[in-house]
């Protein structure tokens, strides 16, 4: 197949100063817990990028002094000439295959406590260190140490260079960054030429930018990344004042605007709270002011989307970070005129959640992401199955569907059937909820690639016991019947069963799923799941008329949202919604009528007037059909299934993104020998010096 002309624009070149991008697709900087702590896997992720055809292809920041330490965070830092070798190889990685390789210089100032480097943070002003509510504070700069600080940037701008990067971008954003700590006036009390008017403020902006295009602009792309709008009002910078006047002020400096919004929370929003191209509002003022090339972000899977921003005239270039983790080679795709075969982020910011957590970034919709060096998985290719052997998967959720599509791709023979009418499991149901529509698109993007595979049989309504599979006698029986939610209240907080939770008016989210409602119209959700469950039925709830309060026994609503930048958005729609909260507080017993809690601030009992009370704690595995399969094959061993397995939820209950990697582990390690005493992936292993004498 051959690309379609109306995708010709976003196959033109683009200069930006002295180096030229193939085409219009940026990898912009994105953090992905590997960095330096596992490089080996971050120049195995970034190569698949441009293998996939990204133009450009960035680093995620790279810290390049010890005082700005980005630790416990696995970022790349360039502090001396010891990163020059993993840094170079990147590089390397992403020249292969035609691409311009881009580095993020940053500095973190006054939000990173330099847990490792021990060193003192550094900032505009005093104040207390940002990450983790360090018990640090950072300094206020002198001018020494702001000329200090410049000289370094200018070291490591020269060091990029020589190392082999074509672009070096200089970052103003994510109200994360010395450049742009100095600019919000928040931030900056000084009184000197750094401090006070716009000018002022932007001051070190402007010399990191000067000084970065005279040490290597004649080889080298000097970009910017800048936050046009802070999206807290005349609080901080707004696109349409000071925003836009940085932009005026510096216009013609840079090779590239790369703009957004900030901060993280705001710029990354997952679909939840934020459609494709939702940053266009912000940004699109920056091409009227300057001549130079501008690009944004915005979640962008469409490339009529993309085609559009460009022909708006917003854009020339289609910065992307989740839809290239998500699907490394959807630039080849649109290029190859595979539409169908783009696998699209569903922006629900796990990759984000597990930076944050400190872990490698994985991803619910690839779940080759991370693995390209350390398991060696292609995004898009598997090796061929030995043999023309018969497989069955039961059950169509996340995980029997990829199972399905990996054993499909790697030319093995699959039956798929499932219960229900409708494929997808637990991702059909839960896009149902307010806001997870994109959800969907874990299901679509599997059915859509599985239903062209002549290999793959799919039966839908069609539920089977032990009997049936064992007479289908396939060779190989994949268990993916998911996992159901409990009702007991058992969780990480309670480990035995709540009083009362077995009356009727107790419901579980799968009840809600399945149509069911409380008797009357007040409800209690009591969530021990702290991810997103417990608010998405509040919203619903909520907006059919009942009235809803949530208890959790954490200090605060959904904590673990706070990993996937929602926790704040998070807050204010459950807040719109008319939702009690209960921080604080856990289910003692139900009652007819009542709840009855413990408020642990207070350490007193509290008794909640309820009609019915939804119980978001834990799940339980459903694998009786497994148990029963294999208690069949102990009768009757001489079936010809050689192997049975639980795959995703059935094996143990997790999120999305686990099902999609478990079910596509499982078919990719078909009928490969894995001791299970080994480690199942390459380690990255440090050089431990001679002992000191
Ligand atoms: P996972 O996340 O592990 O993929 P899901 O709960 O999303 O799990 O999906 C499990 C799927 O298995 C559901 O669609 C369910 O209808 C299906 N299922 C459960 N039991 C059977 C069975 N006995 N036969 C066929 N399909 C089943
Ligand atoms: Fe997109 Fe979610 Fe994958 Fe991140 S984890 S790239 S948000 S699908």
């Amino acid at each position: 197949m051959t690309r379609d002309p109306r995708y010709d624009i976003l196959f033109e070149p683009l200069a930006i100063g002295p180096v030229t991008a193939p085409n219009r697709f940026y990898q912009v900087p994105h953090c992905n817990g590997m960095g330096r702590v596992y490089p080996n896997a971050m120049i195995g992720m970034r190569g698949a990028k441009a293998e996939g055809g990204w133009g450009i292809v960035c680093t995620e920041q790279c810290d390049f002094l010890a005082n700005g330490d980005a630790s416990p965070y696995a970022e790349t830092n360039m502090w001396d000439a010891g990163d020059e070798v993993y840094l170079g190889r990147m590089v390397e990685e992403v020249h292969r295959y035609g691409s311009l390789a881009g580095i993020e210089l940053v500095h973190n100032g006054h939000d990173t406590p330099n847990l490792y480097s021990r060193e003192i943070p550094i900032g505009p002003m005093h104040r207390p260190a940002n990450w983790s509510l360090a018990p640090i504070q950072a300094r206020a700069m002198d001018l020494a140490d702001i000329r200090e600080y410049r000289r370094a940037h200018r070291r490591a701008a020269v060091r990029a260079r020589d190392i082999g990067f074509d672009i070096v971008i200089v970052y103003a954003g994510h109200d994360g960054t010395v450049p742009s700590h100095f600019l919000a006036r928040r931030h900056n009390q000084r009184t000197d030429e750094y401090g006070g008017s716009l000018e002022n403020r932007l001051r070190l902006f402007r010399e990191l930018l000067e000084e970065t295009r005279e040490a290597v602009g004649d080889t080298t792309g000097v970009v910017v990344r800048f936050a046009v709008d802070e999206m807290m009002g005349p609080d901080g910078l707004e696109w349409h004042a000071e925003g836009r006047e940085a932009v005026e002020m510096m216009a013609e400096l840079p090779d590239l605007w790369d703009v957004n919004v900030s901060d993280w929370a705001n710029d990354s929003k997952t679909s939840r709270f934020a459609p494709e191209g939702y940053q266009e509002d912000y940004v699109a003022f920056v091409k009227q002011v300057t001549t130079k090339p501008v690009s944004t972000v915005g979640r962008y899977t469409s490339p009529d989307a993309m085609v559009s921003a460009i022909r708006r005239g917003i854009v020339d270039l289609i910065g992307a970070a989740r839809p290239s983790i998500a699907d490394p080679f959807l630039p080849r795709k649109v290029e190859e005129g595979r539409l169908d075969d783009i696998r699209e982020c569903i922006g629900c910011n796990v990759c984000i959640g597990w930076t944050q957590m400190t872990a490698p970034a994985r991803c619910t919709q690839n779940p080759t992401f991370g693995e390209e060096w350390r398991k060696a998985w292609h995004p898009e290719t598997l090796p061929p199955a030995r043999a023309d052997a018969h497989l069955l998967i039961v059950g169509a959720g996340p995980a029997g569907l990829e199972a399905a599509r990996a054993a499909g791709l790697r030319g093995l023979r699959v039956t798929l059937a499932e219960a229900q009418e409708e494929l997808g499991g637990r991702v059909t149901r839960e896009s149902r909820l307010p806001g997870l529509a994109a959800w969907a698109r874990v299901r679509d993007y599997r059915m859509s690639q599985i239903q062209r595979m002549p290999n793959v049989d799919i039966y839908r309504s069609s539920r089977l016991d032990a009997d049936q599979i064992l007479e289908l006698g396939a060779d190989h029986v994949a268990i993916a019947t998911g996992a159901s939610w409990r009702r007991d209240g058992c969780g990480r907080r309670l480990t035995s069963p709540v009083p009362g939770s077995d009356a009727a008016h107790v419901l579980t989210p799968d009840d809600i799923l399945a149509g069911r409602r409380p008797p009357g119209r007040k409800v209690l959700l009591f969530d021990d799941d702290h991810y997103y469950m417990a608010s998405v039925l509040g919203e619903l709830l909520s907006a059919e008329g009942y009235d809803v309060s949530l208890a959790t026994p954490m200090a605060t609503v959904a904590a673990w949202l706070t990993h996937t930048l929602e926790h704040e958005a998070n807050q204010e729609r459950l807040h719109d919604a008319g939702v009690n909260l209960h921080a604080n507080t856990t289910l003692l017993a139900v009652e007819t009528g009542q709840a009855l809690l413990h408020d642990s601030l207070r350490r007193r009992e509290v008794t909640l007037p309820v009609d019915g009370v939804v119980m978001i704690t834990a799940r339980l595995p459903e694998d009786s059909l497994y148990h029963d399969v294999v208690q069949a094959l102990d009768v009757t061993p001489d079936t010809g299934i050689r192997t049975l397995r639980r795959v995703g939820d059935c094996q143990a209950p997790g999120i999305i993104a686990t099902a999609v990697y478990e079910g596509h582990r499982y078919a990719r390690e078909l009928g490969t020998d894995i001791d299970p005493g080994d480690v199942p992936f390459r380690r990255e292993l440090h050089v431990i010096e001679p002992a000191m004498t």
